[in-house]
């Protein structure tokens, strides 16, 4: 009997120490956010302000997501860019917007991102985050790009993360935790909360396992998108659903998911936003990548020439014209371009990653250790005819894209796409080289259908009561395709959107 009883006692005890894993806990907040990257910070920052007692969760162990990634954000008629004569209005950003996605995007949204991307600046200024400079999206557009100076703790050398957006997110995230806001870091939100037709907070998971009750009066959905969810890409990008994302962790459509449970609506599920391409697995800074996009000399898998290679200034028309052709391209240079790039420097920038004019000093060790690899992305050899052959190509396909190439260098003139003379060289020292491209995207842009507050609608067009979604988990800023033409679009609306969805959310709490 006593050792039945001792052993009921130790059952007993099993199940009390089992206990927490499937224990609740309940927490109370006016605006839950969910993620902790970009637009949801910039959501909690706005809230904060406007005095809400904000919840945040972010599923990684640091915030961020993506927005440690960029360096500027978009606006027109901003202070900075008046002070230095930039002219870049309101008028003119809207229209280009809405024209070059067709008016398939959701001009209402553009139009609310367009006007108070200028204020959002100053909004910014007032905390500390300052403009280093106005650049370009794509290399000669205009100048909207607003890049992120160092911060103090960079100056001070305290902090090499205190610079560009990284900048931003520890700004707004002090911000937060300071103004009474909590940042729960690696407890993802998973399910909401509704009662009736309304949303009233969010069920997380702590890394314990803990399952936490957030009772929230409207919750800011800010996962970042869908990018890292293999299935979601076969699904809304089964053009090259094996796309490199780069950036981009734990996308897992979790906002996406969420909102659709509650009735959701989705918009522009196919658009992302298309990058450089390159190889997975290399850093957007890696010097043999940085001579392979220089605009020289791209063919298909067959040896063909496909696309004017100076597209890559607006890398969303590279990306296209190169999945338009199944996804892999080789980009073809010689001796003397190598030398060039090494010797003199590169052409063509790659933002702020490698300047133009960065005498690629690292090419060779880059070239070097993956062409031991035999990885199959890069290739080197003494002639046209090899390199073919180690393509697995008709060198005699490969060699007439090189005769063709050739006489455009030496006649200044390209008649298969009328590239600009300035990136017509020739193919013709040897030894060759040769480095695989595939597509890479810096994110998914499209999600749940907003109104221009950011409000999550439902299949009928009528907002779902106490939902948002912001920044790359609402659709509808795109047409069908990533527009570079303005540079810090995506940032630039991650902010504002969080913005614009923290003050309907106030004014919604208060009705
Ligand atoms: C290399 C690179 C350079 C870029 N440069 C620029 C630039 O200069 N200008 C520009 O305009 N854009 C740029 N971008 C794009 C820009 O960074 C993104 O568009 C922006 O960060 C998107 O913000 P977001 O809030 O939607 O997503 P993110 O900033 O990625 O935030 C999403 C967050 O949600 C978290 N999360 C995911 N699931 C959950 C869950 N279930 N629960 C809780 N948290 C979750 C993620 O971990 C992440 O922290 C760049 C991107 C890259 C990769």
């Amino acid at each position: 009997m006593k050792k039945l009883l001792s052993s009921m006692a130790s059952a007993a005890l099993l199940v009390a120490c089992a206990l927490p894993a499937y224990a609740e806990k309940t927490m109370e907040a006016d605006i839950a956010v969910v993620g902790g990257g970009l637009s949801g910070l910039a959501a909690a920052t706005q809230a904060s302000q406007l005095g809400a007692k904000v919840i945040v969760l972010e599923k990684q162990a640091k915030v961020g997501g993506t927005g440690l990634f960029c360096e500027g954000v978009f606006a027109a008629e901003s202070k900075v860019q008046k002070r230095i004569g930039i002219n870049v209005t309101k008028d003119f950003a809207f229209k280009l917007i809405m024209d070059y996605g067709h008016w398939k995007n959701n001009g209402a949204l553009a139009k609310h991102f367009v006007d108070r991307s200028a204020e959002t600046i100053e909004w910014m200024d007032a905390m500390g985050i300052k403009i280093e400079y106005v650049g370009v999206g794509g290399h000669g557009g205009p100048l909207t790009w607003h890049v992120i100076a160092p911060g103090p703790d960079y100056l001070s050398g305290k902090n090499k993360h205190d610079y560009h957006c990284e900048r931003v997110i520890n700004v707004f995230n002090k911000y937060v935790t300071d103004h009474g806001g909590q940042v729960l870091l690696q407890t993802p939100g998973t399910d909401l909360i509704r009662e009736g037709n309304k949303v009233v907070g969010v069920w997380a998971k702590d890394k314990s396992g803990e399952k936490i009750r957030i009772n929230a009066k409207a919750v800011v959905m800010a996962t970042g998108g869908f990018s890292s969810n293999k299935e979601m890409m076969k699904k809304y990008y089964p053009e090259y659903p094996d796309i490199t994302a780069v950036g981009n962790i734990g996308k897992d459509g979790d906002g996406i998911r969420m909102g659709t449970a509650a009735g959701a609506d989705l918009e522009g599920m196919n658009t992302v936003e298309g990058y450089r391409p390159g190889l997975p697995g290399f850093h957007p800074a890696d010097q043999m990548i940085a001579l392979a996009v220089q605009p020289y000399f791209w063919v298909t898998p067959r040896g063909e020439r496909y696309t004017d290679e100076s597209n890559i200034v607006f890398w969303p028309y590279s990306n296209n014209s190169l999945v338009r052709v199944g996804g892999v391209a080789y980009s073809i240079y010689d001796d003397a371009t190598r030398k060039a790039a090494v010797e003199q420097g590169i052409e063509m920038p790659l933002g702020e990653w490698v300047l133009a004019g960065t005498k690629l000093v690292k090419w060779e060790d880059s070239f070097n250790k993956e062409l031991a690899r035999k990885r199959g992305f890069v290739f080197k050899a003494d002639t046209i005819e090899e390199l073919a052959k180690q393509l697995k190509m008709k060198p005699e396909v490969l060699q007439a894209s090189v005769d063709q190439m050739n006489k455009a260098a030496e006649s200044r003139t390209d008649e298969l796409f009328g590239k600009p003379a300035k990136f017509l060289r020739k193919v013709a020292t040897g030894p060759f080289y040769a480095t695989k491209l595939t597509p890479r995207h810096l994110g998914t842009l499209g999600g749940m259908k907003v109104t221009r507050d950011n409000q999550v609608v439902d299949t009928k067009g009528e907002p779902i009561s106490g939902l948002y979604a912001v920044g790359t988990d609402s659709g509808g800023m795109y047409g069908d395709s990533y527009d570079l033409l303005l540079g810090g679009g995506t940032a630039g609306y991650a902010i504002n959107s969080g913005r614009f969805a923290a003050e309907h959310a106030i004014k919604y709490i208060k009705q």
